[in-house]
């Protein structure tokens, strides 16, 4: 058999016994979220993590795609939605965003499905923001589109993740009805410059004009913050303010309460440990 064929369905085999096994295997990293002039706390970013029982860490680009290419994403999403939703019910003042692949979001039943799991875990859909790629919306997939306006019609969020890096970015805004843009690291860390700071100040015009909130991501420096600010953007999230935290360490972290002082002089970052398996909160798959 072909090398690569045959590391695919090994990672495959193992991806989906880390799924049965994923109280042990999988687990949620969060990344805060909060106001760009208080930087009080207003939500937080689930991020799967895979801890291999003989590789290790796994990336999630990597592993998302093989759950994609297999079929997986479905089982592994679902787990995903049970498990943030498990754990952010501790945390009720705060929005939860979970990330959403295309091919989820193409499932005929998605959205109802969504909402039964937030009903038998008594979540407020009000607190639960779907980040989706702009990539997955450039076929203009009428069931994605569909499944997104019911959840909205639900009360649930949309947020357009990686913001200005796909395609007609400017169509989705007018055409796909989104609560939240995410501008893209690349436009943050370009944000130093005059001119970076005048695409990401057109940028988050644009979606003012439009009554949508803007998040800037990969926030890793003062400076990067201060322009950012600048520009008027409503909330921020990135390492300066916190790497994603495990949940044991995100309820620690919250309740230093001055944490972002507290941080790395140099870059701002607190301690990465959201690549730490954390099982203390897992719930049974
Ligand atoms: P994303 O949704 O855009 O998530 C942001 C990624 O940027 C995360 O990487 C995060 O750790 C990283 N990041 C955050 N702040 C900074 C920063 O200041 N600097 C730098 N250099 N990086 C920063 P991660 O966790 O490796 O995730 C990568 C991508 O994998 C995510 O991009 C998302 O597309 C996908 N992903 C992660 N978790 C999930 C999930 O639960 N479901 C799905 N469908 N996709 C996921
Ligand atoms: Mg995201
Ligand atoms: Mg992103």
């Amino acid at each position: 058999m072909d090398e690569a064929v045959q590391f695919r369905d090994q990672f495959n085999s193992d991806l989906r016994s880390a799924i049965i096994d994923c109280e042990r295997q999988l687990h949620l990293a969060y990344q805060p979220i909060a106001n760009a002039t208080s930087e009080a706390l207003t939500g937080v970013e689930a991020l799967v993590r895979w801890n291999h029982p003989e590789k290790g860490k796994i990336n999630p680009g990597t592993f998302i795609q093989f759950a994609e290419e297999s079929g997986l994403i479905e089982e592994l999403g679902e787990w995903i939605l049970r498990q943030a939703v498990t754990d952010a019910a501790n945390w009720p003042d705060l929005r939860l965003a979970i990330n959403i692949s295309p091919l989820q979001a193409r499932q005929k039943n998605f959205g109802e499905n969504i909402i039964r799991t937030l009903k038998s875990a008594n979540f407020d859909p009000s607190r639960l923001e779907l980040e989706i790629t702009e990539k997955s919306l450039l076929d203009g997939d009428p069931v994605i589109l569909q499944n997104l306006k019911y959840l909205r019609k639900k009360g649930a969020k949309v947020a357009l993740d990686d913001f200005g890096v796909g395609l007609s970015s400017l169509s989705h805004i007018r055409d796909i009805e989104v609560d939240r843009i995410k501008i893209d690291r690349s436009f943050v860390t370009a944000s130093t410059s005059e001119k970076g700071r005048a695409l990401v100040q057109a940028i988050i015009g644009l979606a003012y004009a439009n009554d949508i909130s803007v998040t800037a991501e990969g926030i890793e420096t003062k400076a990067q913050l201060e322009h950012l600010r600048q520009v008027g953007c409503d909330e921020i999230q990135g390492f300066y303010l916190s790497r994603p935290l495990s949940v044991s360490r995100f309820i620690r972290w919250r309740e230093r309460g001055e944490a972002i002082a507290e941080s790395d002089p140099e870059t701002g970052a607190a301690p990465d440990d959201g690549d730490q398996a954390d099982v203390r909160h897992a719930m049974a798959c």
